[in-house]
């Protein structure tokens, strides 16, 4: 199955901390890093007292059913010294986020594919665009669309990632 994982983090170095959390996905053995996109500085969405984000996106394959993927990037996300405060879009280490698992639509309250926020993020959509700008979003229709609709972008493109098979 094909998955597109978000990865943001705004904390302790973020740029480092995204290669690092890249290099967890290549190295996990349920997980084939297929292509990672640039990595891309944005502002942060919840309370603004906080530093920069920097995100990128992954496009992996895997066998794992999306309970058990998420299990393992919340996983990394302990590694990589996530400290859940219970505040929505707080500071953070790193966050993954399941973005697509393949076709498949789900709302449960542990896990929501697409991801709820997909539309609506540049942050998302854009780096989504650098790996497959003919990805139509289950429910939600064709990623080009969705990036026509978006705001001015306020992204900055930052080095790429010199890390999995595409480097
Ligand atoms: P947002 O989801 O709006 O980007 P966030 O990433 O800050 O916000 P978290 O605190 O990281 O939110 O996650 C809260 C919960 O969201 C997780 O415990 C997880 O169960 C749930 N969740 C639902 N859908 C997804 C998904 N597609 N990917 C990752 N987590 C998800
Ligand atoms: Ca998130
Ligand atoms: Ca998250």
């Amino acid at each position: 199955m094909l998955a597109y994982i978000g990865l943001g983090s705004n904390l302790q170095d973020p740029e480092g901390q995204i290669r690092s959390a890249l290099q967890s996905l290549y190295a996990s053995p349920d997980i084939q890093l297929q292509q990672s996109s640039s990595l891309y500085r944005s502002h942060p969405m919840g309370a603004a007292e906080q530093p920069d984000y920097v995100n990128a996106v992954a496009k992996i394959s895997t066998e794992l059913y999306p309970m058990e993927l998420l299990a393992i990037l919340q996983e990394i996300e302990r590694q990589h010294q996530r400290v859940r405060t219970g505040e929505r879009w707080g500071p953070r280490t790193l966050d993954l986020d399941i973005l697509l698992y393949g076709d498949l639509e789900m709302h449960t309250k542990a896990l929501q594919i697409p991801h709820p926020g997909i539309s609506e993020r540049e942050f998302v959509l854009i780096p989504l665009q650098e790996i497959d700008e003919n990805l139509i979003i289950p429910g939600k229709g064709g990623l080009l669309g969705l990036i026509e609709k978006l705001p001015q972008y306020q992204l900055t493109r930052l080095a790429s990632p010199d890390v999995g098979p595409q480097s």
